[in-house]
């Protein structure tokens, strides 16, 4: 044990403790996508991905993760805020945590995030310190945390 910890840093080995976490992103931009697939994967995290709401979705209702990634601006009739309300309505899903992945950060699109039901939002351009620090944090309230609590 000691000797495999030399060679990780200790984001890494905390990760592996609990390797079987799985993140669904929800994300239409193949760069974005690609960033957080591998930033997550690259720390231990089972990821399933999905391009639009609908089979977001879908993969949510299969799979049942333990975090949703949430573009907020989606192609096709589903909005990533809409696929947030669809998943907080079901009573199976809504315990999930959904950060919300926003372009902009501006007052009115907090107040929609949170209305939506999302449990948290990042800001883009990722920073991929403060995108793992937010899914940790996420993880462990939902593991400490017996009711669902807002953090915005
Ligand atoms: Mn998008």
């Amino acid at each position: 044990m000691a000797q495999c910890d030399k060679a990780l840093d200790v984001q890494t080995s905390q990760r592996l403790e609990n390797p079987a976490d799985t993140i669904l992103i929800v994300e239409d931009n193949e760069l974005n996508m690609k960033l957080f697939h591998d930033l997550l994967a690259a720390h231990g995290y089972k990821v399933l991905q999905a391009f639009d709401g609908q089979a977001g979705l879908q993969l949510a209702q299969q799979h049942h993760p333990d975090l949703i990634i949430m573009d907020v601006q989606l192609p096709g009739n589903l909005s990533g805020l809409e696929v947030t309300q669809v998943i907080k309505d079901d009573p199976k899903l809504k315990e999930i945590p959904v950060i919300a992945v926003t372009a902009f950060a501006m007052k009115g699109d907090e107040v929609k995030v949170r209305a939506a039901g999302c449990d948290g939002y990042i800001t883009k351009p990722i920073s991929a310190l403060n995108f793992l620090q937010s899914i940790k944090k996420f993880l462990n309230e939902r593991s400490s945390v017996s009711e669902g609590r807002r953090v915005l």
